[in-house]
């Protein structure tokens, strides 16, 4: 996996226009099975993928954290939203709650999240090639290929599927 995750961002980059012509012909004419066919993909792939063995996202992005998140996690912990904002959190350029540093504080040497079960909503849904629409979050997905291993994969499988 070490190998994959560190050609992985060369090999985003030699699809990138490619993917983005792909993601614009998407965009334009989504087929009417899209969410089914996501969700297969999404299902075929992280059968072969164990998270578990990677950790890219926690290690080199981290989630978003919602106002509910944080809520939810400071609970957790015990403490004020307030304390655990100003220990682990960050605004950035648009305004939202991110880590203040990568890896993820909450990332385990064994790459388990040891807020496992109040973790983010992003942490939950990422890298959201399930999610319902896909065609509509195509610039992130363009970015996340070039992160998740798996988001890589199911973009390939899609244009074997598709066309490119
Ligand atoms: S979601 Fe993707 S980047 Fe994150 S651990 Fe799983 S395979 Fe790796
Ligand atoms: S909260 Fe957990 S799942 Fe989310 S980035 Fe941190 S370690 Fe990963």
């Amino acid at each position: 996996m070490k190998e994959k995750l560190e050609q992985l961002p060369k090999r985003a980059r030699e699809k990138h226009i490619e993917n983005k012509r792909f993601f614009t012909k998407l965009k334009k004419r989504p087929p009417k099975n899209l969410d089914y066919m996501m969700s297969e993909l999404h299902e075929a792939e992280f059968k072969k993928t164990d998270c578990l063995t990677c950790a890219n996202c926690c290690k080199t992005t981290g989630p978003l954290f919602t106002n509910t998140d944080v809520e939810r996690i400071a609970k957790h912990f015990r403490t004020k939203p307030s304390k655990f904002i100003d220990e682990y959190l960050r605004v950035d350029e648009e305004n939202d709650y991110v880590l203040k540093k990568v890896p993820c504080a909450f990332l385990g040497a064994d790459n388990y999240c040891s807020i496992y079960n109040v973790r983010p909503k992003a942490c939950r849904e990422f890298p959201h090639t399930d999610r319902k629409k896909f065609h509509q979050i195509n610039n992130l997905t363009l970015k996340n290929v070039a992160i998740c291993p798996a988001a890589f994969n199911i973009v390939e499988e899609m244009k074997k599927k598709l066309g490119k």
